[in-house]
Order: structure tokens, then C-alpha cells, then sequence
């Protein structure tokens, strides 16, 4: 893509997003010159899938950039995002909690995760099933995490042009966020964020209530 073109989208983008949902600018495999095109229009918010490849981009561009792991993340990779990283989008086991809470002892931080629930029809081995909560929740209440705090939920829903069933599945997330907050978070106002929607779907996420899109190809062109 042109170098103009992805600070226009980002502009066009924010102008348009209600306030209060976040851009999360997903750069994934895009070349260090595209964030800094984004960064150069005021983005700080970007989202990576490998540890490596954001790794190696947080060591290379501005530190005051708030870097969001945005993909499957692996309990022996914690340790290499641990010192830097502002937010994990897609936790879904206490395993992984569990490790980026001794990661961020380590590095005397605290690290703001989400979990990850599994709402879209496809099969997909990640992200907690809605019906997992009333088991999972008292037994990372049970570890007492000092170092992680739990802000939210992260969705994706089916690659599908069936509007309806999309809607449904954001809809779904909601109503999970809902029931965590109520039985959980209700004394926690950290607890407040649902990332959901993607280039294809973020409109039909922020009618559902997300706070917090991703977006990738509409912002940096198709990958
Ligand atoms: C790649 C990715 C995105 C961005 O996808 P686009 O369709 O390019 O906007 C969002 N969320 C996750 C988890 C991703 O892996």
C-alpha cells in the first residue's frame, strides 16, 4: 500500500469510531515503515500474532507505542513479550495465566489480559466455552494473581457473510461479558473491555458493544 494511504485510513477510521471503542491497528506481518506510517497520524495502539515478529518490531520503533498480543500465545513465549507487552487479547486456559502472572512478577509489572471465548461456529481448539465459566473462574480466584488483572473479553466471530449469524455471536460475547461482570468483576471496574470485530465485521461489533476493534487489512491493505 502507499505510505499516505494507511495514515488516511487511520484518520477516516477514527473519525468514524464511537467514542469509546479503541483501533487496535494490527500490523502482523506488515514492515516496520507501515507502523510508523500509522504512528505518524498519532496511532500507539498496534496488535501482533507471533511473539517473534513483535519482539523484534517493539525493539525497533518507538517505546511509548502500547504493544496488544493479539493472537494464540504459547506459556513458554510469556517470558519474551513479559517485559513490555500491554495487553493479551486471547487467554483461555489458567495454564497461561498462570505463567504471565510469574512473568510479570519477574518484571514487577502488572499485565492486563483478556480471555478468550470461543463464539463463532467454526471448530477452533481456542478460547473458553461460556458454558467453562462457573469452573474456571473460582479456580484463577483460587491462585490469588497479583500480577495480572483481567480486563475484559475477546471474541471472533464466523468468517461469514451471514450478517445475522455474526450479530448473533457478538451478541453472545456480550451476554458473557455481562454474566462474568455480575458474578465476578462487579467490585472491578477494570473489568470493562469486549475486543470484537475485525476489518469484515467491526461495524456489527461496535452495534453489539465493543470497546476495542482490531483491524488490520482496511488499515494496511490486504496481507
Ligand atoms: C489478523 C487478526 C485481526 C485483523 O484481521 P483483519 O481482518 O485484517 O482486520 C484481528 N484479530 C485477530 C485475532 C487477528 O489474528
Amino acid at each position: 500500500m502507499q505510505n499516505n494511504t494507511i495514515g488516511a485510513q487511520i484518520s477516516a477510521l477514527k473519525a468514524t469510531l464511537p467514542k469509546g471503542v479503541q483501533l487496535v491497528a494490527v500490523s502482523k506481518t506488515k514492515p516496520m515503515s507501515d507502523i510508523q506510517q500509522a504512528y505518524a497520524v498519532g496511532q500507539r495502539v498496534f496488535g501482533e500474532n507471533k511473539v517473534q515478529e513483535l519482539v523484534e518490531k517493539y525493539a525497533n520503533l518507538p517505546k511509548d507505542i502500547e504493544w496488544h498480543f493479539i493472537g494464540h500465545l504459547q506459556s513458554n513465549k510469556v517470558k519474551y513479550i513479559a517485559p513490555f507487552v500491554h495487553l493479551i487479547h486471547a487467554v483461555d486456559s489458567l495454564k497461561l495465566l498462570k505463567e504471565i502472572n510469574k512473568q510479570a512478577i519477574k518484571h514487577n509489572r502488572i499485565i492486563n489480559c483478556l480471555l478468550q471465548f470461543h463464539i463463532a461456529e467454526e471448530n477452533s481448539k481456542f478460547g473458553l466455552a461460556k458454558e467453562d465459566i462457573s469452573a474456571f473462574m473460582p479456580s484463577v480466584e483460587a491462585e490469588h494473581l497479583t500480577n495480572v488483572r483481567i480486563r475484559g473479553v475477546m471474541g471472533m466471530a464466523t468468517f461469514t457473510s451471514d450478517t445475522d449469524l455474526v450479530r448473533n455471536e457478538f451478541k453472545a460475547l456480550g451476554v458473557i461479558f455481562e454474566t462474568l461482570k455480575t458474578q465476578f468483576f462487579a467490585h472491578d471496574d477494570a473489568f470493562k473491555d469486549i475486543s470484537m470485530g475485525m476489518s469484515g465485521d467491526y461495524e456489527l461489533a461496535i452495534e453489539q458493544g465493543s470497546s476495542m476493534v482490531r483491524l488490520g487489512s482496511t488499515i494496511f491493505g490486504a496481507r
